[in-house]
């Protein structure tokens, strides 16, 4: 029997978030491969197996699961989220070409909701325009670069999904991060802390750039940093929706 591999977004939490297709993917493994907690997330069979491993061993989990494959194993690599978005499928084509063997297995990946689209959808449409995504992890790549994106978006006024916003190891990341785009972009500008979205303890905080307190902002947090277009829509007794126009100016 020839193996297979298929790396699979979980969605950020909840069930009802994790497409068919990723639930019919995990089903059909014979082994799972992820990151322990993500792993735990799901109810297995007896006869299926469970390879959890540490978060930053991401290399190393890609591996394991084309190796498993090449003994005619139904692998199923699990990520939160959606897993081409900073997570589990970018490490698995960057391991592919390491055996030849490897660029031979069936590869697919089944896509999740990612943290950026469920917070979105709970704060209202603060991605109604042009956004872009920026990870302040500096695990794999310098805090130059990082410091060079959020530039360049301010600077385009992209609204601005952050992942990643709280080093353990540098927990001032994020601090430089907010001051870096305090000089480019407006004061009032709308900011969003959204966290552990669809889970038990979420937590929604809405904010603006100039009071913003970045500390607040832990593993579980994706932020959100509006363009000059993004606005609050106060409402009387619930939380103000959070929106980003599809037109500049108005639209008949
Ligand atoms: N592949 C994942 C992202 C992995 S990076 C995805 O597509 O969502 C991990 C970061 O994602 C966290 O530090 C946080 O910024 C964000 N994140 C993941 N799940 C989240 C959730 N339920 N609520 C808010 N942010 C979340």
């Amino acid at each position: 029997m020839s193996g297979r591999v298929v790396v699979i977004g979980l969605g950020p939490g909840p069930a009802e978030w994790m497409t068919p297709e990723a639930r019919a993917a995990i089903d059909a493994a014979s082994d799972v491969v992820g990151y322990g907690p993500y792993v735990d997330r799901l109810t297995l069979r007896p006869d299926q197996r469970a390879h959890a491993s540490d978060n930053r061993l991401e290399m190393n989990r890609a591996r394991l699961a084309l190796k498993l494959a090449t003994e005619g194993r139904a692998v199923a690599v699990v990520s939160g989220g959606d897993p081409g978005v900073f997570a589990m499928a970018a490490a698995v084509f960057e391991a592919v070409e390491e055996d030849p063997r490897w660029l031979r297995l069936e590869i697919a990946v089944a896509p999740g909701v990612t943290a950026m689209q469920a917070a979105a959808a709970r704060l209202g449409a603060p991605l109604g325009h042009d956004f872009c995504a920026i990870s302040l992890s500096d695990n794999l790549k310098p805090w130059a670069i990082v410091e060079r994106r959020l530039r360049a978006a301010a600077e385009g006024d992209f609204v601005i999904a952050l992942y990643n916003p709280a080093s353990q190891a540098r927990p001032a990341r994020i601090v430089e991060a907010f001051d870096l785009l305090r000089t480019v972009k407006a004061a009032a500008t709308p900011v969003a802390f959204a966290r552990a979205v669809g889970r038990a303890d979420e937590t929604l905080t809405l904010t603006t750039l100039g009071e913003a307190d970045p500390n607040l902002a832990d593993m579980a947090t994706l932020i959100i940093i509006g363009s000059s277009e993004t606005r609050f829509i106060a409402r009387d007794g619930a939380r103000a929706w959070m929106v980003t126009p599809r037109a500049y100016g108005t639209r008949g």
